[in-house]
């Protein structure tokens, strides 16, 4: 028998067999997701049938929109084996329940009627090709069911109902992960309330940084190399260990959640592209916190479309180094950084993506009077509402 819940009015909320319903709509998707795919190939594809890198260029919203209704029915595939698991273990409750079925009918809705994936640009199934499939989905009577009961009010305030007996958990539903996962989500929900939450607000008003003790004992955590293999002096757990780990420690505070997410994003890249000497050099350093990184990629002019961007790296007369000229934005955590991970145009003949290259670049650390103690290195903070970047966000 699958989750029951009942309003006080004696509304039931949750569909009967919700699991094989779930599944029976992922189904469905699917075949609405290969007509949308084959109707954007149309566009997207030169004559032999792969993708076109100037068709991508000239329907840049299309091929946006495809990857957001994939994304979407992805998102969905993961949430109904994701329920499965747990009915087969006998832990799909009420919570898991109402909010599967919440988000399908969300979902299912923007995917019929336009997925909105900014404030002004929404993607429609006739944009895509595919308006007779939409039509044919609107007709499968579970995707009709899911999107017309699936997220009404009851079901919306049957939910709502159980967030207070949820705050005394770390999360409202039943994640499914592992003991191992939830041991390190208990470790990092307990480093967050002892350690971060009672003073996070002083930090955040008094502008100050995260203090280097905190940081200090994140590293002893193992925060900054999480996902880095056990060979370069990481834990090697993976990404949903940096997913848990960011999430209890956004909870604490915004500033030290994305902390970590730099050292990730460096070593990332490290990994995927670096020489065996760059990862043997700089990966058991960030992994032990003993060097922090920062990304430096957005420039004044250019965010979304990186392959436009203009800073210049020119080899030195002698060779031996990098000459870099530009300007920056955004840039996360740059101060106490000692290594930004920087995009930069090395070939100037090209202006796209092809040109650019990821250099490391060591830089001193700085501090509130000294910010960037770099020769030929300027910068500051933006002072906007909401954004502490500088001082970790
Ligand atoms: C809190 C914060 C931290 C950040 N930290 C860093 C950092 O550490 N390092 C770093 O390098 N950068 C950082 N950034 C910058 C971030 O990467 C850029 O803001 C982002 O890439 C978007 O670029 P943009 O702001 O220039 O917006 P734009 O690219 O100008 O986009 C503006 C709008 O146009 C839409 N748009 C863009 N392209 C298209 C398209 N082809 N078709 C349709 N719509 C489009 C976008 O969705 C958006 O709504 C940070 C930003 C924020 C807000």
């Amino acid at each position: 028998m699958g989750a029951v819940s009942t309003l006080e009015n004696g509304q039931v909320t949750i569909f009967k067999g919700l699991v094989p319903a779930l599944a029976e709509a992922v189904a469905a998707l699917d075949t609405y997701a290969a007509a949308a795919l084959s109707g954007a190939r149309a566009q997207l594809a030169g004559p032999d049938g792969r993708p076109d890198r100037a068709a991508f260029e000239r329907s840049q919203h299309l091929a946006h929109g495809l990857s957001w209704l994939v994304t979407y029915v992805e998102t969905l595939r993961q949430v109904s084996e994701w329920a499965a698991r747990l009915e087969d273990e006998g832990k799909f409750g009420e919570a898991e329940a109402l909010l599967s079925q919440i988000l399908f009918s969300e979902y299912c809705a923007q995917i019929i009627g336009g997925i909105p994936m900014n404030q002004g640009e929404t993607i429609r199934p006739h944009e895509l090709g595919s308006l007779e499939a939409a039509d044919a989905l609107f007709a499968v009577p579970v995707i009709r069911k899911l999107i017309i009961e699936g997220k009404t009010q009851a079901v919306m305030t049957a939910a709502a109902n159980l967030l207070p007996d949820a705050l005394s958990r770390h999360t409202v539903e039943t994640t499914g992960l592992d003991e191992t996962m939830e041991m390190v989500r208990e470790q990092f929900a307990k480093f967050a309330a002892d350690r971060i939450k009672p003073h996070a607000h002083g930090w955040h008003l008094r502008n100050d940084y995260i203090p280097m003790d905190v940081v200090d004992e994140m590293s002893e955590l193992g925060v900054f190399g999480l996902t880095i293999p056990e060979e370069f002096g990481g834990l090697g757990m993976g990404k949903t260990a940096m997913c848990v780990v960011s999430e209890e420690l956004s909870r604490g505070y915004i500033g030290t959640g994305s902390l970590g997410t730099r050292s990730e994003i460096a070593a990332e890249l490290i990994l995927i592209g670096g020489t065996p000497e760059q990862k043997e050099k700089w990966l058991p350093k960030i992994a032990s916190g003993e060097i922090l990184p920062t990304a430096v990629f957005t420039e004044p002019n250019t965010g979304s479309d990186l392959g436009s961007l203009r800073t210049r790296a020119v080899k030195s007369a002698d060779g031996a180094d990098y000459i870099v000229t530009g300007n920056k934005t955004w840039i996360t955590h740059p101060v106490r950084a000692d290594l930004m991970t920087l995009l930069a145009r090395t070939d100037p003949a090209t202006n796209n993506f092809s040109g650019l290259s990821m250099l490391l670049a060591e830089k001193p650390r700085g501090t509130d009077a000294e910010p960037f103690p770099a020769e030929g290195m300027t910068g500051g903070e933006i002072e906007v509402l909401g954004y502490r970047g500088v001082k970790e966000y």
